[in-house]
């Protein structure tokens, strides 16, 4: 935990891309380090850059009562994002921004909190962290095994959820059935039954069809 602590510190210092120039602070995480449950999202928003904290925002609160509908408290789970910084004009973070911030920050901070499960939120974390080009909207609800490198350079494997971003269900609030809101409700209480233990994964895919690197892979910088 001292680790992950002394590189959150390190990262609250970072100037390596464009976008620290854009924003007010770095907002690196919230939660517990020692969470099984990581949920990572793109980036903070202005809310976030004001509070310094991921997900507190309209969209983060929103993200409270997902969790909350399924037995979830935020406290037992590590929030973060992709990138760490706010992105102007509401913009998507840039791909070279996106791999500049995974490399330095993102994936040593896996590697440090070995998660048994993690949550993508939104397209910019679902496609990252799958390398894949597909959509949120076509892979969300489903498992899939998700290798990382840990901290002594060996490599572990999380079950990888991605889901919708809470931002975008503010943007689709419909409740029908078979809506995001309702789809999302499903999702999460998925996860948290394989979370708790409660069920395993009906399936747990491998990567799905994808370029290497999907997006963000080498040389699309
Ligand atoms: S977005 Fe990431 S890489 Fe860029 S300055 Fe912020 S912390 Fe550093």
């Amino acid at each position: 935990m001292a680790a992950l602590r002394e590189l959150e510190l390190r990262n609250k210092g970072c100037v390596a891309c464009r976008l620290r120039a854009g924003c007010a602070r770095v907002v690196v995480a919230d939660g517990d380090p020692r969470a099984s449950l990581v949920i990572v999202g793109e980036g903070p928003g202005s809310e976030e850059d004001l509070d310094g904290r991921p997900f507190v925002g309209p969209a983060g609160q929103l993200l409270d009562r997902i969790l909350e509908a399924a037995g979830v408290r935020r406290e037992e789970a590590y929030l973060t994002n992709i990138v760490k910084c706010r992105a102007p004009h509401h913009r998507s973070p840039r791909v070279d921004e996106v791999q500049t911030c995974t490399r330095l920050w993102l994936e040593p901070q896996l590697a440090r909190l070995r998660p048994r499960v993690i949550l993508a939120l939104g397209n910019t974390a679902a496609q990252f962290l799958l390398g894949t080009e597909q959509g949120v909207t076509r892979i969300r609800g489903q498992w899939f095994r998700s290798r990382h490198v840990d901290a002594e350079g060996g490599t572990y494997e999380a079950l990888l959820m991605p889901m919708l971003h809470p931002a975008y269900l503010l943007r689709n609030p419909a409740r029908a059935l078979g809506g995001p809101k309702s789809l999302t409700w499903r999702d999460i209480r998925e996860a948290a039954a394989v979370l708790r233990g409660e069920k395993e994964p009906a399936a747990v895919r491998g990567l799905p069809e994808a370029v290497p690197g999907g997006l963000f892979g080498p040389g699309e910088a």
